[in-house]
């Protein structure tokens, strides 16, 4: 089966070009499924995305076709996985606009990266007194691997305090990147709140200060184009399964000159040159900081995941999404006792919101009986929860493959919701 393609080049003409939804849907089989009956509504993409056939074929062929551990090995399966897997590593490269690919550090996922720097950058080069700065919107991975460094090496942690809109303002971002500020830690896009974030210009004001900027791009990559060069940051993290790719690996992007300088910070087979009971020398970037047999089929389905995409076209994945996130936040802010959490002007489609007088299990326990699939709880952001003053939200978040019909079945959902609960 041809994947699906949006008409025209969004490259060319001035018009962006418009996915063809039915096409789109048709790559991802999972959609076929019935839940409870009823036709499946996915609408819980900044959780994990679904995955298109050219996705699942390519983890398929290569472990029919080309299974061997990689690097090593001078036989032909093995210079094939390599092959297969280095390409893969290549596209990533390409498709965040990284220099070289040696820049490309493939992990676990988003936590895994970040945990990386916080280990291996951080622990060389921050000192007590230093000061780490992050949002008030972050996700655990992007706050927890930050206080375990405030533990081991006497640095401290601060946050920059976000809007009701669920906005991080700039000029907040200025008065908080102080002289000790040494590293800068935000997201591009809430997953609780679907903000994106003014990541450029945050990186500007931290590089002013000589503060490093980490990036978690995990809700960003799937949703619009992303250019680390032209961001400026100096490391970017993602995960493959939260666009179109398999679970479990991920990607940490870093400046070659930080990551030639960083100590690796898992130690075992891949990563090293030399080894002997005395001392141990170090691989080349990336290799030094994977450690051990990574993900081959992982990585591979990731480059397949970008191929995917780039067929797609940013421009046109973006204005689609775009689509979605205009009806959905007009139905949610009309549908009777529902409040939005997260209004900001610049936003993903992702719709975090509360119900008067239900609790978001209850929601998500009923709209899946209807066969919804919403995300319902903290969303792994507890100090936005704390923020709004809410124990919880109920998330639609939308993908390629959502249309306005399934927001409308959201809407239907809700009215089953608010007849049961009233
Ligand atoms: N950051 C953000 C903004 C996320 O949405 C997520 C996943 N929900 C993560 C980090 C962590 O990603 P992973 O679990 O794939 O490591």
């Amino acid at each position: 089966m041809e994947p699906a393609r949006a008409s025209g080049d969004s490259r060319k003409t001035a018009e962006p070009a418009r996915l063809d939804v039915a096409r789109v849907r048709a790559d991802f089989p999972i959609l076929e499924r019935q839940i409870h009956g009823k036709p499946l509504v996915y609408l819980d993409s900044a959780a994990s995305t679904q995955r298109p056939v050219p996705v699942i074929e390519a983890v398929s062929r290569f472990y029919e076709e080309h299974n061997a551990n990689i690097h090593r090995g001078v036989h032909t399966l093995s210079q094939e996985a390599t092959r297969d897997f280095e390409a893969a590593r290549d596209s990533v490269r390409d498709f965040i606009g990284a220099a070289e690919s040696r820049e490309i550090v493939f992990c676990r996922g988003t936590t895994e990266a970040i945990n990386l720097v916080a280990q291996s950058f951080g622990r060389s080069r921050l000192r007590p007194g230093d000061e780490i700065l992050i949002s008030g919107m972050e996700h655990h991975s992007n706050i927890v691997p930050w206080q375990l460094l405030c533990e081991q090496v006497g640095t401290e942690l601060r946050v920059v305090p976000i809007t009701d809109d669920g906005e991080l303002r700039i000029e907040d971002v200025e008065r908080c990147v102080g002289p000790k500020t040494r590293l800068v830690a935000v997201v591009h896009t809430s997953n609780a709140l679907g903000t994106i974030n003014p990541v450029k210009e945050i990186v500007e004001i931290a590089h002013r200060r000589g503060a490093v900027v980490v990036v978690d791009g995990a809700q960003a990559v799937a949703h619009e184009a992303v250019d680390v060069a032209d961001l400026g940051c100096d490391f970017f993290a993602f995960s493959g399964h939260k666009m179109y790719g398999p679970t479990g690996i991920g990607v940490l992007y870093g400046r070659a000159e930080l990551l030639e300088e960083m100590p690796p910070w898992q130690g075992g087979g891949e990563m090293i040159r030399s080894v002997t009971f005395e001392k141990t020398t170090f691989n080349d970037l990336p290799f030094k900081f994977e450690a051990g047999t990574p993900n081959v089929a992982g990585g591979i389905g990731l480059g397949a995941a970008i191929d995917y995409l780039e067929a797609l076209g940013c421009d046109a994945v973006a204005a689609h999404e775009r689509e979605l996130l205009d009806k959905a936040t007009r139905t949610l802010a009309a549908f009777p006792g529902v409040r939005l959490i997260g209004t900001a002007p610049h936003k993903a489609a992702v719709c975090s919101f509360v119900m008067d007088g239900v609790h978001a299990h209850d929601i998500g326990t009923v709209l899946d009986t209807e066969g919804i699939a919403i995300r319902t709880g903290h969303h792994c952001a507890q100090p936005v929860m704390q923020r709004f003053g809410v124990p919880a939200t109920a998330r639609a978040s939308f993908g390629v493959y959502n249309t306005a019909r399934e927001i409308d079945a959201l809407a239907a959902g809700l009215d089953k919701v608010r007849e049961l609960f009233r």
